[in-house]
This record gives structure tokens, C-alpha cells and sequence, in this order.
């Protein structure tokens, strides 16, 4: 994407050329407002949860300096490879639309200085996440993330905090046959060693390994673990195990994470084959994988500790940990288990008119009741009483208010009862009030 005149008259040229049939772009989805439900459901979730764990809500820009991701997902990963969707602004200048969270929040807090704060700096996010994928179920270009990152301290207790809350998360809002799966990747001090082990045992098995893994055993060895062709599983299985070689530092670190685990009531599985595609990872690593399809890329999300990430950006070296759940997969996976979507926020008035006088009447009526909190729609045009009733229902009206031009000089509105087609006379001063109690009472 080059933003240069010759691009915008391309395109200029192309919207001129009459019919058209416009459609979301591929991967991409509009989320109507018969959906909305589940997802203000999942929102709402997250940012309670958070707070009661001490999570503050961070927002960082749709686009940064493509710079940023290349540095910290890594070159040889799939997402900077293939995945970004990248362009030079108008002033030349590379940018990168927001294809993870992470970075983008250390990015923020040494340039925000947050080493200044009590540590770990506890944060939390909803992001849209861009990335250009072979779109499927669950596998979109563009998606949401709920994630959250607690940066300043080393303490395997709070790697398994927020394993703790990415799981309570999938438990509050309704996620159920989840398991997960965590391992660790060591450092840089025993992750070098553990690489040439790894390459040496994939390099005996050359003749067999898929095309992408014999690249992969060049420039990314980690992520030979993780290949999902049929050819490759066995070397993986017998693979060296990278908990098996630990320095003792990150041994030890790992043994916290999982006593700390066990305390909380956590039950995970370990899997020696979890890597994760970012080369940030350090130590412990983990996944919440819809049981029985571990593997299959269709993790509700996944995260780790990160402890060299923030240094790599220009900071103090500061250890951190943090998750992102696909917000998107958790909704799929809801929806499958059959729950609905969260109700309407309340009940509907339709207020309908008859006469000029009286219209200026209902507009001014509808004000006074959305300003008293009271959800109210006005019939618009010059419909008649049956049309305008027709659309009450269809909209799904509790009530409806009714005024003539009669009415309005009596100072009186219907009130009709939608359900039971009862109907009374009330004074307009009155109604706001009767409407606003959640049990609307007929006049005696
Ligand atoms: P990742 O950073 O790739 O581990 O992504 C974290 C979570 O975001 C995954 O576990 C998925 O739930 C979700 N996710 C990642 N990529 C996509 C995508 N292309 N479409 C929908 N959800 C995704």
C-alpha cells in the first residue's frame, strides 16, 4: 500500500466505474447488532475481571513504525514474513498495522517511562489485530484480542497470575472443554545449547522434513516443533525437550510456575512441543486449547513471558509476562455451546404521532424520555396509527405512546401496553416517570 497520486487516481478511476457490488474485505467481518450481544458479554467480562486483578486498561495506536514489529516478533517469523499489512505514509515513512499487542505496550511503557510506577505495572487491553492469513473459521485478517501484560517483575508467581486470569476469563464467560498447556523455552543463556541439540536431531532426518521445516532448520529451529504436517510428527515427538534443558535459573523458574499453579487450582497439561510464533518468548510459555483439537491452530489464546523484550526496545532490562485471547473464538465457541446473547439493555417505547401538532409533541416527548434514561424511538413521516403500531412490534416495543392533536391540547398521551394490546389515557406529565420504573402501572 503506497498512498501516491498515481495510486489515488487508480483508484479514483476504478470507484467511477459505475455498479459495484461492495463487500467487507476478504477475512474481514461485520459485526451486526444481532451479534453485538455476545461480544459487549465478552468486553464487559474482561474489563471486570481485570479489575479485580489489578489490570489497567492501556490503548495504543491502530498503527506504529514498521520497525517495531520487525525487531521484536522477528524476522523469520510467519507474521512479519507474510502477515503485516504494511505501507509507507504519505511521508515516506513505514507503518505497520497492529498485528500483536505486546509490542506496541512495551513500546508504551519505557516511553512513558512506567519504570517509574510501582512494579509490575499491571495492564490490559481490547485491540483489533491485523494480520494477513488464508481466512477460515476462527481465522481472520482482522480480528480482536482481550490481552494483558504485567511488566517489571521476574516472580513465577506472576506468570501464573496471569495464567490464572486468562483462564478464570474463559470460565466467566461461559468456555468450557479448554485446557492448558504451558511448557518452557529457557533463555538466551541454555535456549543456544538446546538449538544446536534441536538441530541436530532434525538434521538427521532431512530427506523426511516438509519444505517450510527445512527452512525453518536453518532459521527459526524452535518453530520445527510446531509444524503440523503429517511427515514431520514423529521427529517432533522424539525431539529433545526443551524443560529438559534448562539453565538452572530458568529450571528453577519453571518449577515456580507450576507449584504456583498447583496453589491456585490450575490444572495443566504439559506439552513439550508448545513454542508459540514470536521469537520474544522466554521461559514459560502456554496456550488454552479447545480439548481434544491440541495443535490444531485453534487456540483461544496463548502467551508467556517476555523478560528481554522491553530492553530490546531501548529500556532497562525489565522481565514481564502476558496473554491475548481471540476475542472472536471465544464468541465461536459460546455460541456452539448454545448461550445467548446478552438481552437488550432494557425495554423499548415507540412513541407514535398523528397531526402536525402532535408530531412536534412526540418529538419533544422522545427527548424528555431518552434524557430520563428511557430507550425511546419516534415514528418518522405521516403514517398512519396501523402502520406506525406495525413498526412498535416489529422493533420489538414494550409500549407504545400514542398522541393526537387532540391529546396534546387535552395535555393527555396513550399509553398502550404492546404485549397485551391494553390501552389507557395518561397525563403527559406523567408518563415519563410511569415509564421510567421498570413496571409500568395503569392509572386506577
Ligand atoms: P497469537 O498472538 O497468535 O497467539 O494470538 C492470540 C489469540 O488470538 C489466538 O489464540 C487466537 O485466539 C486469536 N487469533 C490469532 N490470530 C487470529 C486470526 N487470524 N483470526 C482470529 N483469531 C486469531
Amino acid at each position: 500500500m503506497t498512498f501516491t497520486s498515481s495510486f489515488a487516481l487508480r483508484y479514483a478511476r476504478l470507484a467511477g466505474r459505475g455498479a459495484y457490488v461492495y463487500k467487507a474485505p476478504r477475512g474481514t467481518t461485520d459485526i451486526l447488532p444481532a451479534e453485538q450481544g455476545y461480544y459487549r458479554h465478552v468486553e464487559a467480562t474482561a474489563a471486570r475481571l481485570c479489575q479485580r486483578y489489578g489490570y489497567e486498561r492501556i490503548d495504543t495506536p491502530v498503527f506504529e513504525d514498521a520497525r517495531l514489529f520487525v525487531r521484536t516478533i522477528g524476522e523469520g517469523t510467519d507474521i512479519v514474513e507474510k502477515e503485516t499489512y504494511t505501507f509507507d505514509d504519505r511521508s515516506g515513512q513505514a507503518m505497520t498495522l497492529r498485528p500483536e499487542g505486546t509490542a506496541p505496550i512495551c513500546r508504551a511503557y519505557v516511553e512513558h517511562g512506567m519504570h517509574n510506577l510501582p512494579q509490575p505495572v499491571r495492564l490490559f487491553y481490547l485491540a483489533s489485530i491485523f494480520r494477513y492469513e488464508r481466512p477460515q473459521k476462527g481465522r481472520y485478517r482482522q480480528h480482536q484480542q482481550f490481552g494483558a501484560e504485567a511488566i517489571g517483575d521476574g516472580d513465577p508467581a506472576l506468570d501464573a497470575e496471569v495464567i490464572d486470569l486468562a483462564w478464570r476469563f474463559c470460565a466467566a464467560v461461559g468456555l468450557t472443554g479448554i485446557a492448558i498447556q504451558l511448557n518452557s523455552i529457557g533463555c538466551k543463556v541454555c535456549r543456544p545449547a538446546y538449538l544446536a541439540e534441536l538441530q541436530k536431531h532434525y538434521s538427521a532426518h532431512v530427506d523426511v522434513l516438509c519444505p517450510d521445516c527445512r527452512v525453518r532448520l536453518q532459521k527459526n529451529p524452535l518453530r520445527l516443533l510446531d509444524c503440523k504436517k503429517p511427515s514431520c510428527q514423529d521427529i517432533a515427538e522424539s525431539a529433545p525437550r526443551s524443560s529438559e534443558h534448562l539453565c538452572p535459573e530458568c529450571g528453577g523458574h519453571f518449577d515456580g510456575v507450576r507449584e504456583y499453579l498447583r496453589v491456585l487450582g490450575i490444572a495443566f497439561e504439559e506439552n513439550h512441543r508448545l513454542v508459540r510464533g514470536l521469537d520474544y518468548y522466554t521461559k514459560t510459555v502456554f496456550e488454552i486449547q479447545p480439548r481434544g483439537r491440541e495443535g490444531a491452530q485453534s487456540a483461544v489464546g496463548g502467551g508467556g513471558r517476555y523478560d528481554d523484550l522491553i530492553q530490546e526496545l531501548g529500556g532497562k532490562p525489565t522481565p514481564a509476562v502476558g496473554f491475548a485471547i481471540g476475542i472472536e473464538r471465544v464468541v465461536l465457541g459460546v455460541k456452539q455451546q448454545g448461550m445467548a446473547p446478552l438481552a437488550s439493555p432494557g425495554e423499548k417505547v415507540f412513541v407514535a404521532s398523528l397531526g402536525d401538532e402532535a408530531k412536534a409533541e412526540a418529538v419533544r416527548l422522545t427527548a424528555e424520555l431518552r434524557r430520563a434514561g428511557v430507550i425511546a424511538i419516534p415514528s418518522l413521516g405521516n403514517r398512519s396509527l396501523k402502520a406506525q403500531l406495525r413498526q412498535a412490534n416489529a422493533l420489538g416495543a414494550a409500549h407504545a405512546l400514542i398522541m393526537g392533536d387532540d391529546e396534546v391540547r387535552a395535555g393527555r398521551v396513550v399509553l398502550r401496553h404492546m404485549d397485551r394490546g391494553e390501552q389507557e389515557s395518561v397525563p403527559v406529565q406523567d408518563v415519563v416517570g410511569m415509564l421510567r420504573s421498570p413496571d409500568v402501572r395503569f392509572e386506577q
